[in-house]
């Protein structure tokens, strides 16, 4: 079978590898339909020297498929059934596994597409358990958005920021996959939405989407905004993932007991903050990854509802690497996937 297959600092090639195994004891064969890219795929694609991986790897952290063959005591799955995967290879013994709590598992093999081998080929055997159904009325190109760009905000925004119904938010970067999620989740349950995005373009999207107030970062402080729109008050919530550029001002942007969320730091990974700050203004910072195997479940339900993907571009296979690149160079809004 095809799989597209990291050889090197950006030398993505379509390989011919072994063909996935078929379904063992509690396991299924999926045959992957869509993919979608991330962050995570950039930084894989950059060549991370820490990480510990072996070239080539298949990539692709973020799936769905239909069910192609059903292991042996594997129950409530068909063939041909769609179906969306966790990008992790968990334990699903340890205490967090067992408490459905699968990002924080103690013996996690890797992430897949960036420790172990990822989604973009055209069949993957793997553990019933961390495959979930797909309601009817969800396509394929939209499920492959809910194990990380719709997991990850539903995980960041309800588990850990607990957002509630009628609260303001400040949601970064209102263009990338997961800031277009953010808007339309928090919309959906009537919080007030600031966003921030980098020009004018975007920010009219932005809009479109719901956002009450859209601050273009090139061009405005947006802490100084926000401070105004919200007359000084701050915001009870910010989602954050942008990092140093953004960090100091997000605090700023927060209320006395505010919640910030973070899940990412694309623009770098120190900062320095003022500590002071942080517990006279009684801040709660939470930091954010990956989700639980319930958020993918949650985020397939909220997109039969209506709730669906902004999708910026479907690329063939191949074109994975075209898809990195123009997702690095930001001018992109909503999210990039490829099918097979
Ligand atoms: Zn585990």
């Amino acid at each position: 079978m095809q799989a597209l297959q990291l050889f090197g600092d950006r030398d993505l090639r379509l390989t011919e590898v072994e063909a996935a195994p078929p379904p063992g004891p509690g396991e299924v064969r999926v045959r992957v339909r869509a993919v979608g890219l991330n962050f995570i795929d950039v930084w894989g694609f950059r060549g991370m020297a820490f990480a510990k991986r072996k070239l080539p790897l298949t990539v692709g952290a973020e799936a769905a498929g239909e069910i192609a063959e059903v292991g042996e005591g594997v129950e409530g799955f068909a063939a041909g059934e769609p179906v969306a995967m966790y990008g992790a290879q968990t334990c699903g013994r340890c205490r967090a596994c067992r408490e459905g709590r699968d990002n924080l598992c103690e013996e996690v093999g890797g992430v897949m597409g960036f420790h172990i081998d990822g989604f973009a080929r055209e069949f993957v055997t793997m553990p019933a358990r961390l495959v979930v159904k797909v309601p009817a009325g969800v396509s394929h190109v939209e499920a492959a958005c809910a194990p990380v760009a719709f997991g990850t905000v539903q995980h960041m925004l309800f588990d850990n920021a607990r957002l509630e119904p009628g609260e303001s938010i400040l949601v970064h970067a209102g263009g990338s996959g997961i800031g277009t999620a953010a808007i339309k989740m928090a919309k959906a349950i009537g919080c007030t939405v600031f966003t921030t995005v980098g020009d004018d373009e975007k920010g009219a999207k932005a809009a479109a989407l719901g956002a009450d107030h859209v601050v273009n970062y090139r061009t405005e402080r947006f802490e100084g905004e926000v401070r105004r729109l919200t007359k000084r008050k701050g915001v009870d919530v910010v989602f954050e993932h942008v990092g140093p550029d953004t960090w100091n001002g997000s605090l700023l942007c927060l209320k006395r007991g505010g919640r910030l969320v973070t899940c990412g730091s694309t623009s770098g990974v120190s900062t320095t903050m003022n500590l002071m700050q942080l517990f006279q203004q009684q801040y709660r910072i939470t930091g954010s990854f990956g989700c639980a195997i319930r958020n993918i479940r949650e985020s397939l339900a909220k997109m039969a509802d209506g709730i669906t993907p902004v999708i910026d571009t479907v690329y063939p296979l191949a074109d994975f690497g075209q898809g990195l690149e123009r997702l690095e160079s930001r001018k992109v809004f909503g999210k990039i996937l490829v099918t097979l």
